[in-house]
């Protein structure tokens, strides 16, 4: 079907279109009232390992319990999120979540995703330092990610919320490294504490075609700035034997630990105390 606009041009909306947009228009729907109502979101925590088996820290990843559609994964609907604001309260339930699992467990620390929409609002570090000091945790406990995969703001707020997080001890980590822009002014500008090689280059080591040149350059870079360096979606032994060799220490992936519940990952951690240097 083609529609005149009435200016000579035409907009076509094939059937598959139009099930996209009933499609989006349902989610944003049922995500409103998820948020409203409550008891749909869950937390799963994957933990992130040093090379002596000691567990570092945990990353929060949110997950929905759709009434109709099951359990679905945040590439679902964090965009959907992002885009109506909800990523707002569900990116702050997140956090309470992760801070309870914190102070109820000895983790050392817990790592959660924050949208570029949350770190560009006045107020959002003074939100996540009341979250902190309501759960009587000390912000070095604390590490936000932010996707290199979307653009940051690079306005004032932005800036200044990372400075007040930085002053209170909180870390920031730059996800999915070298998929995005790799603007490596954001690894100097918001002095980023963490790069996370993403998965992708995992996935391609040793293959020949300069994967392993980049990471290493990477491990390098990291070395140099003192920024610690965690290699993400590691899925076999040969994989954390390269990442070592090339002096990567922190993995993350399915070889490690899949992401699991609260209670499973309390429990994981208490077996997996890292020693007194890394902690
Ligand atoms: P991410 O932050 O890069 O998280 C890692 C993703 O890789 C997770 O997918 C995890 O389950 C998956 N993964 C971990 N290890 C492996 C592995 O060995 N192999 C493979 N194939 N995959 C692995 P998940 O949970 O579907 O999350 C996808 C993305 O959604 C996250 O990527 C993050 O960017 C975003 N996200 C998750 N939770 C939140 C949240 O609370 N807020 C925001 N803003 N974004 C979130
Ligand atoms: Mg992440
Ligand atoms: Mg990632
Ligand atoms: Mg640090």
């Amino acid at each position: 079907r083609a529609k005149a606009d009435g200016r000579g041009r035409f907009c076509i909306a094939t059937p598959e279109m139009n099930d996209m947009f009933r499609l989006r228009h349902e989610i944003e729907r049922d995500l409103r009232r998820a948020v409203a109502e409550g008891g749909q979101f869950q937390v799963l925590y994957q933990p992130i390992f040093d090379a002596e088996g000691g567990m570092v820290a945990a990353e929060a990843l949110v997950r929905w319990t759709h009434p109709v559609r099951g359990v679905l994964g945040p590439e679902s609907f964090i965009g959907i999120a992002e885009d109506t604001g909800l990523i707002e309260p569900i990116g702050l339930w997140v956090l309470d979540q992760a801070c309870v699992l914190a102070a109820t467990s000895g983790l050392p620390k817990i790592s959660v995703n924050v949208s570029p929409i949350q770190l560009r609002r006045a107020g959002f570090a003074e939100e996540v330092l009341a979250r902190l000091a309501a759960h009587r945790l000390p912000g070095h406990r604390l590490e936000l990610e932010v996707t290199e995969k979307r653009a940051l703001d690079t306005g004032s707020e932005t800036l200044s919320n990372f400075d007040r997080l930085r002053a209170a001890g909180v870390s920031i980590a730059l996800d999915d490294f070298a998929t995005g822009q790799s603007l490596l002014r954001y690894v100097r500008d918001y002095q980023i504490d963490t790069i996370k090689i993403d998965r992708s280059f995992v996935a391609r080591l040793g293959s020949g075609d300069g994967t392993d040149q980049i990471v290493r350059a990477i491990l390098d870079l990291g070395r140099a700035m003192g920024i610690e360096v965690t290699a993400e979606g590691v899925e076999n032994a040969a994989q954390r034997e390269a990442l070592l060799g090339m002096g990567c220490h922190v993995f993350q992936g399915f070889l490690l630990g899949r992401p699991m519940d609260a209670l499973r990952l309390a429990a994981l951690s208490a077996r997996h105390r890292p020693s007194q240097k890394s902690a």
